[in-house]
């Protein structure tokens, strides 16, 4: 039996969470973390199932105080690296949702879970879809070099560009030989037009209210476009994933970071 802690149950992708562990049959919460709510259980939460188990604001009173194997992190980056770190320091296994970390934290969670001879699965998308359309995106550009990422999420969005967009810039460019796109005489009339750089392809990030997660890869040649297309429309997607992770993050004694790595 997993016994989980979820840190953000009251957020769109923790109150999902919920919902998925409660439909496993080797899943149990034991605790959630959450910044309102201390000392209260998940019954006095009214948008929350009616559940006995216990809300902590400190993440370090509940790994301390509770017998769990995994947290499911679906926070904000800053306090979701705090909570990753603090769980792996207490011997329980993340599986970390929040999007945002920089190289530098994940290198430093690599590094403890070597430490410490434990796993934790970090991915910017949990959704398979958004995998399989990384991987075909990685396959075309080797005989498409010319690429726009254009992702597009909800405006409540802090990052950008989505960790999703930035997989699927490092995986193209493994495959992609170098180039610099566009006009080599080109002007931005406003900052920012042409969207972010990287390695010399183009990612635009849309943020407006109404989208979930959503991402086109567009490819173009001479006479000829390819467009490698995802759509998240609900947070459901993002659930098979995060099941996937909980049953490997068990396995393993490092961090792995995407789901394609986990898949
Ligand atoms: P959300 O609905 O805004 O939920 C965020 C949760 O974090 C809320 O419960 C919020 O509590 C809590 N929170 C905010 N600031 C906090 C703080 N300082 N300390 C502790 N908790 C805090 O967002 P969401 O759509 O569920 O997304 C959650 C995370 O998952 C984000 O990082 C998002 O980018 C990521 N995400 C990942 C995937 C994936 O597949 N990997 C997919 C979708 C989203 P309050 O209500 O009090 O603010």
């Amino acid at each position: 039996m997993k016994k989980i802690i979820i840190a953000g149950p009251r957020g769109k992708m923790g109150s999902e969470a919920i919902k998925l562990v409660q439909s496993q049959e080797d899943m149990r919460l034991v605790a959630c973390i959450d910044r309102k709510n201390n000392g209260k259980k998940l019954a006095d939460i009214a948008e929350l199932p009616n559940l006995d188990v216990p809300i902590y604001e400190d993440a370090l009173e509940c790994f301390s105080e509770i017998d769990a194997n995994i947290l499911i992190e679906l926070t904000i980056p800053e306090q979701g690296y705090k909570h990753t770190k603090a769980a792996m320091e207490h011997g329980i296994r993340p599986v970390v949702g929040t999007t945002g970390f920089t190289e530098e934290q994940i290198d430093e969670l690599s590094w403890l879970a070597s430490e410490r001879k434990i796993g934790c699965i970090i991915a910017p998308n949990f959704a398979i879809g958004a995998v399989l359309m990384m991987k075909f995106s990685q396959m075309a550009a080797q005989y498409f070099p010319d690429v726009d990422i254009i992702e597009k999420h909800h405006d409540n969005k802090l990052d950008a560009p989505s960790g999703t967009a930035v997989k699927t810039a490092e995986m193209i460019k493994e495959s992609r030989e170098y180039k610099k796109q566009g006009h080599a005489d080109e002007k931005e009339t406003y900052p920012g037009a042409r969207g972010a750089d990287y390695d010399g392809m183009r990612i635009h990030s849309v943020r407006l209210p109404g989208l979930v997660a959503h991402q086109e890869v567009i490819f173009g040649s001479p006479g000829q476009t390819l467009t490698i297309k995802h759509d998240s429309i609900n947070r459901a997607s993002f659930m098979e994933g995060i099941k996937l992770a909980t049953d490997k993050v068990m396995e393993i004694q490092e961090v792995i970071y995407g789901l394609e790595n986990v898949l």
